[in-house]
């Protein structure tokens, strides 16, 4: 589903990933952690298209097609999702303009008619009972004075009613006490663990990992990948620490 080869790309001419390898199927759930500084939230941006991320080799693709060569919106329309490890505020739009217009301009894209407002509002209501975040939320400004865990659960609202078929998520575990974990956890299943999709977990911590049980999981450090190996070495990493596993 999503295929990366050979991946470098530099921030300001200073190269951040430094030949990255990774191949996701679809079904399956990778987990990528490593230390701070390794490159994890640059990868996340360079998937989604961010400016200033210049791919200088290498290659993307997602269900055979170049990613790289597309715009970020282009992108969401083809069924990526980004997650975002600090989610952006945007004084002056609800969270409820800003999904249903985001919902809308994929679908017009994509050749589907929009959804009504009443339409919308139902299945806004539906995501947002998932990950238990109170309607009242969603009438708030994005993100506008959210504390760190409604921030991720909102986001993981929008993921459902985006509904991708292929998910990274940065960091989505940071800021969130143990129940929000749970929640959000429970939430990133049931959204995104079906056969036809993909999920690309970045994460510093196992705890996230026991909700959302990884098929792979891969150690980024300096910029490529330095060790892949099954959900035993998320729990390894944890008791001994990148230095001693993947140095
Ligand atoms: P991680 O998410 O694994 O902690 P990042 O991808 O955020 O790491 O950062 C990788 C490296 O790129 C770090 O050394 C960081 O300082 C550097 N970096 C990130 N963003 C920028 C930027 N805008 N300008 C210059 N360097 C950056
Ligand atoms: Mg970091
Ligand atoms: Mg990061």
């Amino acid at each position: 589903m999503l295929k990366i080869e050979n991946l470098h790309a530099e921030i300001d001419g200073k190269e951040i990933l430094r030949g990255l390898d990774l191949e996701v199927n679809a079904g399956e759930v990778h987990a990528i952690m490593g230390p701070n500084g390794a490159g994890k939230s640059t990868l996340a941006y360079v998937l989604g298209g961010r400016p200033g991320y210049e791919v200088t080799q290498g290659t993307v693709t997602f269900n055979g097609e170049d990613l790289l060569s597309m715009e970020p919106h282009e992108r969401a329309a083809a069924g990526t999702f980004l997650g975002f490890q600090y989610p952006v505020e945007i004084p002056g739009v609800s969270n409820v303009q800003f999904l249903r217009e985001a919902l809308n301009a994929q679908r017009k894209y994509r050749g589907e008619e929009p959804l009504s407002g009443g339409e919308f509002l139902k299945l806004a209501k539906e995501k947002a009972g998932l990950l238990r975040l109170d309607m009242d939320m969603l009438k708030r400004n994005v993100n506008v004075g959210f504390s760190g865990g409604e921030k991720k659960r909102a986001e993981m609202v929008q993921m459902g009613i985006l509904d991708p078929k292929f998910a990274v998520l940065d960091e989505t575990d940071s800021g969130l006490d143990i129940d929000a974990l749970k929640i959000v956890g429970e939430g990133i299943n049931t959204i995104m663990r079906a056969p036809d999709k993909g999920v690309l977990l970045i994460t510093h911590y196992q705890r996230l990992l026991d909700y959302v049980k990884p098929d792979i999981v891969h150690v980024l450090a300096k910029g490529r990948i330095v060790k892949t190996g099954g959900p035993d070495l998320a729990l390894q990493l944890e008791s001994e620490g990148y230095e001693a596993v993947a140095a």
